[in-house]
């Protein structure tokens, strides 16, 4: 039999193995090509093949025999009056497939292979299988069987270990073994109820293993939970004992993680330290007890931190500092060493007396600080000589070394977290934009920094380059009130001479209550006193002034920071004047100050609308300067300008801080007065006008005097929108030009006469 197809060719120096691959790709006949399938899949193709093929074989076994086994089971063949030799082999051949399948994942775990959900199915099978068997040989008859109970357990037992999927394939395995038992014995209806009985303890015994075993493994994880939260609590605490945490610099939460991984790291680090060197003590001294104490916070107690003794009875909680030989190390700073009856060995519960101790401190080697104790002690009585102190010195010294090291860690660290902190605050100041946020942003870098409990900000006044002003005062109860606002020429006070000198003063720390620091002026209740130059440049433009309660409060290095920061606040400082005076001269008009014309028209828009909408009143006054031509043309342009410029002082005299007074026009001017009516409005420009009736202006010509006349329109009254309220004001100075000149009119005046005629 040849096919029909012509056979693909293989292409003109194809390789031997792709001419083999061609050659397969051909089209065989039907019954060939099964043949091929079945034993391409057993691996039995070809001779290298063989062996894979018997393995495969081999590692199928145990699924053969559960499958084939498992369909003698409904025809109950195992029941006791059919028992005999091929039953006995059937089972043999089960015990078999159950040891190899037992075996075959025993090797795998030992290896570290986890089972596949392929192999956890035919290892479950297996084992239901076989609980089947036994159940069924122990069956008299049809009776109930007295091994039924190992189904469940079984089934308990597999759903316990094996994946979830698995445990419940299982159970569907076993139901249907149930049913298939049921249904071959002649699916009798009397039948049926202990079929469904067996498949439904099956199930409930499953699934109550499962729930209890998941129930177990829940608050396992909860202990284990609990354990390591308890675990970091103790490092947390450890890391404090030895001094590791600093008032924590950053605020990101990352950091916070980052921070307590390394702390963890470095108490682990510091216990391996402590405990290399207790193994040492012990082998090296042959000591009965060897143990390392550690002298608490307040120094009140000593607590053990580790300990190596058979004995059982060390004392696990703080005990007083002060007793015993310990004691006696920790007051005295140096080693105690005693043999004999030794009553000292406070750290025994027991009253345990060693017959010879040996006591080393601890001993910070800066400032020489007791922050411990290690004590050796011996049963027999045999005293430590000077060899065994020394080593023991030495060991105490190589555990604070540990702590020393980790400790330097931590510092570099922090310094990391200050540079950090130092260019974010630069960025800070940069972003201001006006004087205001400034200080405030230098104030807030500033106790980030260094304490703070008082500081001001001092500038040169604009127009006196003697003087000096106290701009900013932060720190209320060291006289905020009497401080700010005052001004001080800088040849008097310390902040005078720190512009003047433009360096950071005090150098050396003179009491601030006794010494002049704002002119004349003192601090009181402060020890710790800086003050930083602001320069632009080379330019000194004021000072920072820092104060703290506490007594050396600025150390060198960040006082050197932040004298930089004061750098950038300076030109920071510059920029914000820049931008205040541009935007002064947009809004402002150069002659006289006011607000100009633009600005007018705008804040009377935002006037107007608040008006509308909380429904209050609103008045405009405009006004405009009698026969200012004349003045112009007998006294000359630039008296005109001066008459123009006391003018509008005195306007801006005489409104009110909410009004907005602008020039308008020419020798026109413009008052806005929120939250006023005709009557109050009529009131204020009376005022003005008469006090510029008064004015007398000084001229090469003599004395000069000008007179004004005012117009004045009320919202809503007078007009809602702005044109209206605009032309009336407008109508109304009109109207008093016309009648006779300085004099004010307002919309309501004119109206009354109008409205009484009509
Ligand atoms: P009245 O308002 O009483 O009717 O008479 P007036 O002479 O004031 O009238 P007008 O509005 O015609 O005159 C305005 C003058 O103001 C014209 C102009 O020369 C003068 N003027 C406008 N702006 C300035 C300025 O900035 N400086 C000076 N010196 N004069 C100005
Ligand atoms: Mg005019
Ligand atoms: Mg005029």
């Amino acid at each position: 039999m040849t096919s029909a197809a012509t056979p693909t060719r293989a292409p003109v120096g194809a390789t031997p193995s792709v001419r083999r691959r061609l050659a397969l790709q051909r089209p065989r006949p039907v019954l060939v090509r099964l043949y091929a399938a079945v034993f391409s899949e057993l691996g039995l193709l070809g001779a290298p093949a063989r062996r894979r093929g018997a393995r495969f074989v081999a590692r199928s076994l145990p699924a053969i025999a559960a499958v084939g086994l498992g369909a003698l089971v409904p025809l109950r063949v195992f029941e006791a009056p059919l028992f005999g030799w091929p039953q006995i082999s059937a089972m043999a051949v089960l015990a078999v497939a159950l040891g190899a399948v037992v075996w075959r994942r025993v090797a795998r775990t030992a290896a570290g292979d986890a089972a596949t959900y392929r192999e956890q199915l035919e290892l479950g099978s297996v084992f239901v299988v076989a609980a089947y068997v036994l159940a069924q040989s122990a069956a008299a008859g049809h009776g109930e069987s007295a091994f039924q109970a190992v189904v469940y357990l079984v089934m308990a037992f597999l759903v316990a270990f094996l994946a979830p999927g698995v445990g419940a394939a299982l159970v569907g395995l076993a139901v249907a073994l149930e049913l298939l038992v049921w249904a071959a014995h002649g699916a009798r209806g009397w039948e049926l109820p202990d079929a469904i009985v067996h498949s439904g303890f099956v199930t409930v015994f499953a699934v109550l293993y499962w729930g209890v075993l998941a129930a177990q493994v829940a608050a396992s994880r909860r202990d284990e939970r609990i354990a390591i939260d308890r675990r970091m609590k103790e490092i947390d605490q450890l890391a404090r004992s030895y001094r590791l945490t600093v008032a924590a610099p950053d605020d990101a939460q990352d950091r916070d993680e980052r921070d307590r991984r390394w702390l963890e790291g470095a108490v682990i680090e510091i216990e391996a330290a402590v405990g290399g060197a207790l193994e040492v003590a012990e082998a090296a001294l042959r000591c009965h007890t060897c143990a390392l104490f550690w002298l608490s916070d307040d120094e009140k107690e000593l607590v053990l931190r580790d300990c190596r003794s058979p004995s059982e009875a060390i004392a696990r909680e703080p005990f007083p500092a002060g007793e015993g030989a310990l004691g006696a190390a920790v007051r005295q700073g140096r080693a105690i060493r005693i043999h004999g009856e030794v009553k000292g060995a406070t750290y025994y519960g027991d009253g345990m007396r060693p017959r010879a101790l040996l006591a080393v401190p601890l001993l910070e080697p800066r400032g020489g600080f007791v922050r411990g104790v290690v004590v050796v002690d011996r049963l027999e009585a045999v005293p430590f000589c000077d060899d065994d102190e020394r080593l023991l010195a030495r060991l105490a010294a190589e555990i604070l070394r540990a702590i020393d090291a980790e400790r330097l860690i931590k510092d570099v660290k922090q310094g990391r977290a200050e540079t950090d902190r130092f260019y974010r605050s630069i960025e800070r100041l940069n972003r201001t934009q006006k004087p205001a946020d400034v200080f405030d942003a230098l104030f807030e870098v500033a106790r980030e920094m260094v304490p703070v409990d008082f500081a001001a900000i001092v500038l040169r006044e604009e127009n006196d380059e003697t003087r000096v002003r106290v701009v900013r005062v932060f720190g209320g109860e060291h006289g905020k009130g009497a401080l700010e606002g005052h001004a001080f020429t800088v040849d008097s006070g310390l902040v005078g001479s720190a512009i003047r000198m433009d360096m950071i003063l005090p150098v050396a720390a003179p009491d601030p209550a006794k010494t002049p620091v704002f002119g004349d002026v003192s601090l009181k209740g402060l020890t710790s006193l800086k003050i930083l130059p602001l320069r632009v440049g080379e330019r000194p433009v004021g000072a920072l002034v820092l104060g703290a309660e506490r007594r050396n409060a600025y150390a060198p290095e960040p006082v050197r920071q932040l004298n930089v920061v004061a750098m950038h606040a300076a030109q920071s400082l510059e920029r914000a004047h820049l931008f205040d005076k541009t935007e002064r001269l947009a809004t402002t008009d150069g002659l006289t100050g006011l607000v100009n014309h633009r600005t007018f028209q705008e804040r009377l828009d935002g006037h107007l609308a608040q008006a509308q909408r909380y429904g209050k009143k609103m008045s405009l006054i405009l006004c405009d300067i009698d026969h200012f031509k004349s003045v112009n043309d007998t006294y000359g342009h630039p008296v005109g300008d001066q008459v123009l410029r006391g003018v509008a002082k005195t306007l801006g005299k005489d409104a009110r801080t909410t009004d907005v007074v602008a020039r308008y026009g020419g020798e026109e001017f413009a008052i806005v007065m929120p939250e006023t009516d005709t009557g109050g409005a009529m009131v204020i420009a009376e005022r003005i006008r008469e006090r510029i009736g008064k004015l007398v202006f000084e001229t090469e010509q003599g004395p000069l005097r000008v007179t004004m006349s005012l117009g004045v329109a009320t919202f809503p009254e007078d007009g809602t929108k702005k044109a209206e309220l605009v032309e009336r004001a407008d109508g109304c100075l009109y109207h008093a030009k016309r009648h006779g000149r300085n004099q004010s009119v307002s919309a309501a005046s004119l109206r009354a006469p109008r409205r009484a005629a009509g």
